[in-house]
């Protein structure tokens, strides 16, 4: 399997990452079975959480491919804040793993620039992760967030991590723009190691999964990094994998023009209906970090409207949005008709028709569309 560095760790990483979350969800023998099969074929990444499934996955991990422990490199992540709760779960999270060190520890899911103090000030997660590293029994203090990268930023300013794991895939880039436009390159100038997950944004691309694989690996990251629960999930993969070539800029523009999810509903950002004193693009922005532009008032596909419905509050980050679209210096008024906006969109959409929809996400007027 075709291998790529991540950054200052020197570490040659398959670009397949097997994710352990969902060997939660099958037996133990099965989880065995993938997991063998993937180092068989060369994949050498495969990471997990202590809290998935509360120590479920990590035990599955530990008792399938422990043995093979020199093949591949191990990553796991600590949910907890504080320095005591950490250094406890690292210890639970060995034994679980079978083994006496991980490459890759995490501090999982770090959203805001609150949860990044708590990480970082005396008494917090850190001190116990630099702790355990000169023990030995950590190679490397990772990072990993989803959604808007609002605690990852000065995270990597920080320079204090070695890898940060997070998503990119092509629908959420327009919903969190700051990743490839902003955490990236600062991802780069620290020479940190870039994972890439999320690359079906949770699940609902899975009906397209070679371009959105594609265009995840098309990005400058070390491993893409699967959740993968059945032997047909994984071989297919596998087969992505094996024949992957990076996107060309033809190809982006076409999946960004056409791909049926983003559709006539997501904003691709463009800024052509931006007027004076009036930009829609803020207010979709805000509606992405809201609900991931998925609730589009439109049924269509039974499955898919099912999937947006799951997936669309997956962040947690409602709140926020209505919190920062209550301090926006223009908002939308719901009576004012913005049709005239319309036909300057490349996409199609009804931006009038958005915006309303976008106010009573966001406001807390009772306005309903
Ligand atoms: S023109 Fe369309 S795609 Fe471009 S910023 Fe406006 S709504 Fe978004």
């Amino acid at each position: 399997m075709k291998k790529r560095i991540a950054g200052k760790t020197g570490l040659e990483l398959s670009i397949l990452g097997f994710g352990g979350f969902h060997l939660i969800e099958i037996p133990g023998k099965e989880a065995e079975s993938l997991l063998n099969q993937y180092l068989d074929a060369g994949g050498n990444y495969i990471e997990t959480a202590i809290s998935y499934g509360e120590g479920n996955s990590e035990i599955k991990i530990g008792r399938a491919v422990s043995h093979r422990r020199e093949e591949f490199y191990l990553a796991t992540k600590a949910n907890l804040r504080d320095a005591k709760s950490v250094e406890a779960q690292v210890h639970q999270s060995l034994i679980h793993l079978k083994s006496d060190y991980v490459d890759f520890l995490f501090v999982h899911a770090l959203q805001t620039a609150d949860e990044l103090n708590q990480v970082q000030s005396a008494g917090g997660a850190l001190e116990a992760l630099k702790k355990l590293k000169d023990q030995g029994k950590i190679r490397h203090i990772a990072l990993s967030g989803h959604g808007r990268p609002d605690g990852l930023i000065p995270a990597v300013k920080s320079g204090e991590f070695e890898v940060l794991m997070t998503g990119f895939n092509y629908y959420d880039r327009f919903n969190y723009p700051q990743i490839e436009n902003e955490l990236l390159a600062l991802c780069e100038e620290q020479e940190m190691g870039i994972l890439a997950m999320k690359s079906l944004a949770d699940g609902y691309l899975y009906q397209a999964p070679e371009i959105a694989i594609r265009y995840s690996l098309s990005q400058k990251v070390a491993s893409l990094v699967m959740g993968m629960n059945t032997r047909e999930q994984l071989a297919m993969n596998l087969k992505i994998i094996e024949n992957f070539t990076p996107l060309s800029l033809e190809e982006k523009e076409e999946l960004f023009a056409n791909s049926p999810y983003l559709g006539d509903y997501v904003c691709r950002l463009c800024g052509k209906c931006r007027e004076q004193g009036f930009d829609p693009a803020e207010v979709f922005l805000l509606e992405g970090l809201f609900d991931r532009q998925m609730d589009n008032k439109k049924m269509g596909d039974t499955a898919l409207y099912a999937l947006r419905e799951m997936l669309k509050h997956w962040f947690r980050q409602k709140e926020k949005a209505r919190e920062e679209y209550s301090t926006l210096s223009q908002k939308v008024d719901p009576k004012k008709d913005y049709s005239r906006l319309n036909q300057l969109c490349p996409y199609n959409i009804d931006i009038n028709r958005k915006l309303k929809i976008c106010h009573e996400k966001l406001s807390d007027s009772g306005f309903v569309y």
